[in-house]
């Protein structure tokens, strides 16, 4: 898992009146709050939310711009859906209605109530008081960020 960085794929998220996190979809969890189709903005490689999406011009399927970049440094030029020769162009409506959904911080179930657009989910990781991270000391220990200082 070292090498493993999210960022090089979709969004894990939780939407704003989605009940719980999943991260395998089914037919079940298509539709949530918004009546958003989730189909329409998930990757059909990483299974999470597209992420700077592309488009395939002759099947329509989308995918995360590094997730097909990556899959075609393999299989140049072909869609892994069903292996039509493809060629892709940015999505820029679809990556602006992705940015504009709104999210619950992935800290949520530490107690984090923040939610806001998946534009400003970055920002708000960074002053997070739920993230947990380790340990200014190294100890070895896992701690809210917000319980920082009263560990210390
Ligand atoms: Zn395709
Ligand atoms: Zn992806
Ligand atoms: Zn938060
Ligand atoms: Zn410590």
């Amino acid at each position: 898992m070292a090498s493993f960085n999210p960022k090089q794929f979709g969004y894990n998220v939780t939407f704003v009146g989605e009940e719980k996190k999943t991260s395998v979809l089914n037919s079940d969890q298509k539709e949530f709050a918004g009546g958003i189709d989730k189909d329409d903005i998930t990757c059909a490689i990483c299974h999470l939310i597209l992420r700077d999406p592309v488009q395939a011009v002759d099947c329509g399927h989308r995918f995360c711009k590094n997730c097909i970049s990556q899959f075609h440094q393999t299989n140049p030029a072909k869609c892994p859906m069903d292996w039509k020769t493809i060629q892709i162009f940015p999505d820029i409506g679809k990556k602006r209605e992705i940015l504009n959904l709104q999210i619950r911080c992935q800290n949520h179930e530490e107690g984090c109530d923040w939610q806001n657009e998946i534009r400003e989910e970055e920002n708000h990781l960074q002053n997070c008081g739920y993230e947990r991270v380790s340990c200014e000391l190294k100890c070895g220990e896992d701690i809210l960020q917000k319980n920082m200082q009263k560990h210390l």
